[in-house]
């Protein structure tokens, strides 16, 4: 059976998150074993995006709208691809490129960075500022094999809608649906969220929206429908 192509889309990122893959150290060979790398800039010498179709693009980094090659690149990526991937923060998210407003040298009119989901449709979300290189490796080997079962979370539309801290009060906290396990707390790069009195409290000026704590509560992204069938309500 043919491997799977794969291309690596380097946008506005700070290549984080390949290095992010990369830390899986010798499992990163199982990887590239078992796909068809076919574009991926840092890794070789494949200038262009290959002609005909490719199954899965990774895209690492948010989109310069002021930037004519990035709009292109992503929607050449999209168009030619099974699934399209948004790894880490800046493309799930926007993350710290949120903050970006332009005026610097030598490109002062690059003001408007945002999230790839607001340019083409995105298939799969593994937001993190990098993601967990363990959470990269199981998310290609399950994409390789078709586990459904364990992608289908990371395939839920709204992952990349949350950025932000703020969204587990609104979500999770204010539903009541917090029981205060502290699995926010410990998945933020920036250790703007301190647990008190057994709840998370935010610190926004810490908070660079990256989607971490959001994509880790186990109460975030609760399966209602099957529990509505479980219970028969
Ligand atoms: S609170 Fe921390 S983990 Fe959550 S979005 Fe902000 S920086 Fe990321
Ligand atoms: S990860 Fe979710 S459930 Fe756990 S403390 Fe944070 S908000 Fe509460």
């Amino acid at each position: 059976m043919a491997k799977p192509k794969i291309a690596y889309v380097h946008l506005s990122g700070c290549t984080g998150c390949l290095v992010s893959l990369a830390d899986t150290y010798e499992k990163l060979l199982d990887i590239l074993g078992a796909v068809d790398m076919v574009y991926n800039l840092t890794l070789a010498d494949q200038r262009e995006l290959p002609e005909g179709k490719i199954d899965i693009s990774i895209v690492e980094g948010s989109v310069c709208l002021q930037d004519e090659h990035s709009v292109h690149l992503i929607k050449e990526a999209r168009e030619k691809s099974g699934l399209v991937v948004a790894l880490g923060g800046c493309a799930a998210t926007g993350c710290v490129c949120n903050f970006c407003r332009g005026g610097q040298a030598n490109q002062p009119q690059h003001e408007s960075f945002v999230p790839i989901n607001k340019l083409v449709k995105v298939d799969a979300y593994i937001p993190g500022c990098p993601p967990a290189p363990e959470v990269i490796y199981n998310f290609c080997i399950a994409a390789v094999t078709g586990d459904m079962d364990y992608l289908k979370p990371f395939m839920a539309g709204e992952v990349g809608g949350y950025h932000c801290g703020c969204d587990l009060n609104t979500k999770v906290i204010q539903n009541s649906l917090c029981m205060g396990c502290g699995t926010c707390a410990s998945s933020c790069p920036t250790r703007a969220i301190d647990m008190e009195f057994g709840r998370p409290s935010f610190n926004n000026i810490r908070c660079v929206k990256c989607g971490a704590c959001a994509a880790a509560c186990p109460r975030m992204f609760l399966p209602v429908e099957q529990i509505q069938k479980k219970l028969m309500v």
